[in-house]
């Protein structure tokens, strides 16, 4: 069935303050790397078009605008979420420490159905800084990701544009692909409620 409705793909991305998460979303949409980002108020997202497999879809990256420290998102900015990025930064191992709890996070949050197949994709990001400086070892990440259901795994560097094209064309082919059974799960229950309806009207009415 072809459809000329336009795919919309809502990405999350999740992990501490500081990982490079703003960062990365800019090189891959704007191709920029900046020193500072300020932490704007409020939810905000990034857009941009890409094609896959001869299909253009529409990717939106939703940034945490700092509010990540107080864990208050809302339930807006992980509704109907497509994929969800879990980001840290190879020299902060705390930071890698955490991805558990963002990973719990935004299951719960965002109110996933079949946590099990839901797509997730991580990221070691600030590759670029010294080995000397890196605290989590690519095997320790590797090992981490594959326990989780075998997450897809990149070592990223936003400010040297390492990877970044190659991560989030994963990241939207999968969520490319929930968005699909996300569709499929929709009018399953939408049929679902007309079966419902249409045996109501069967039972008749008591007045
Ligand atoms: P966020 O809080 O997760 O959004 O992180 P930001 O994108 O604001 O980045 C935090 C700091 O890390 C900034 O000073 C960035 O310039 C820096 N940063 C981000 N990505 C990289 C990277 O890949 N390499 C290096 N060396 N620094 C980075
Ligand atoms: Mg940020």
């Amino acid at each position: 069935m072809s459809s000329r409705k336009k795919t919309l793909l809502k990405v999350i991305v999740l992990g501490d303050s500081g990982v490079g998460k703003t960062s990365l979303m800019q090189q891959f949409v704007n191709g920029k790397f900046s020193h500072q980002y300020k932490a704007t108020i409020g939810a905000d997202f990034l857009t941009k078009e890409l094609n896959i497999d001869d299909k253009n879809v529409t990717i939106q990256l939703w940034d945490t605008a700092g509010q990540e420290r107080f864990q208050s998102l809302g339930v807006a900015f992980y509704r109907g979420a497509d994929c969800c990025v879990l980001v840290y930064d190879v020299t902060n191992a705390k930071s890698f420490e955490h991805l558990g709890f963002w990973k719990d996070e935004f299951l719960i949050q965002a109110n996933i159905k079949n946590p099990n197949s839901f797509p997730f994709v991580v990221l070691g990001n600030k590759i670029d800084i010294d080995e000397s400086k890196r605290t989590v070892a690519n095997k320790k990440a590797m090992q981490w990701c594959e326990e989780k259901g075998n997450i897809p795994y990149f070592e990223t560097s936003a400010k040297e544009a390492v990877n970044i094209d190659q991560a989030f064309d994963i990241v939207a082919r999968n969520a490319f692909q929930q968005e699909l059974e996300n569709e499929a799960e929709f009018n399953e229950d939408y049929s679902d409620a007309i079966n419902i309806q249409l045996d109501g009207d069967q039972g008749g009415c008591a007045c």
